[in-house]
């Protein structure tokens, strides 16, 4: 069934290639429009095909009539119906990001080891939390190649946007290495999939040789994001065929409370 549901997106994360779907994305948020704040994910999305008056940014609330997804079983997962989404309010970082705060405090848990806890306990795919020590934000080539098929889909033009460029294959693979809060727990390493961070890769690229694009992605993505002035928080979610798989959707980081 059908129903109409608002949500604060606070996840988008750079395009992929699907079989079934083309070029997706996947975009996650917390309802505004159900008693308490709670997760969702929108999926497909097929976000560069659609109008440019429907290309909600981050932190903005976006309406839309979607249903749950009979493929995918994660819970949080709906099925949109992208001609019906309307945008709406965007949410500023005054006062120490206090209006997007207000949707995420109240879905932090403990950890990542207590989100896998959930995930085997109810298939909870999608988290939010602190993590304790960020260790490393670590950047390697990407073997992982297209093949033929996925470049195939990659390199087509949109159905509305004739003009649109063929999406990017990201030659790099970024992933935060980290400790969480629960007691004993052996360090996570999880890819960082924000489409923002791959927007600061191309577009830094024209301006820097690789050694230093490489460096300032890390002073941004590590040394700023999860510094000591920030009350950094993670946004994890999992993969849909590889459920216990996690990755870094997001970081939020507004300044810390001094
Ligand atoms: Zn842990």
């Amino acid at each position: 069934m059908s129903e109409r549901i608002s949500l604060l997106v606070t996840v988008k994360a750079y395009p992929a290639i699907s079989q079934k779907y083309g070029e997706v994305v996947c975009v996650a948020g917390i309802r505004t429009d159900t008693p308490d704040p709670e997760w969702a994910r929108l999926f497909p999305v097929p976000y560069r095909d659609m109008p440019f008056a429907q290309r909600f940014k981050k932190y903005q609330v976006i309406s839309l009539e979607a249903r749950k997804h009979s493929g995918d079983k994660r819970p949080e997962t709906y099925r949109p119906t992208v001609a019906t989404l309307t945008v709406g309010e965007f949410l500023d970082t005054k006062n120490a990001w206090a209006k997007r705060r207000a949707f995420v405090e109240p879905l932090v848990v403990e950890s990542m080891c207590e989100i896998r806890r959930r995930q085997q306990m109810d298939g909870t795919s999608l988290g939010a939390f602190r993590p304790a020590e960020v260790l490393d934000f670590v950047i390697d080539k990407n073997v992982e190649e297209w093949d033929d098929s996925k470049a195939g889909i990659a390199a087509q033009p949109s159905l509305f946007f004739p003009t649109k460029d063929g999406l990017e294959r990201i030659p790099f693979r970024f992933r935060y290495r980290y400790r969480c809060s629960t007691p004993g727990c052996r360090e996570h390493t999880q890819s960082m999939i924000d489409w923002e961070l791959a927007q600061s890769w191309r577009k830094w690229r024209e301006l820097y040789d690789e050694t230093t694009l490489l460096e300032n992605l890390r002073k941004r993505f590590l040394e700023t994001m999860c510094g000591p002035g920030k009350d950094t928080i993670f946004f994890v979610g999992n993969q849909h065929r590889r459920p216990t798989t996690f990755l870094v959707l997001g970081v939020f980081w507004p300044p810390a409370a001094r």
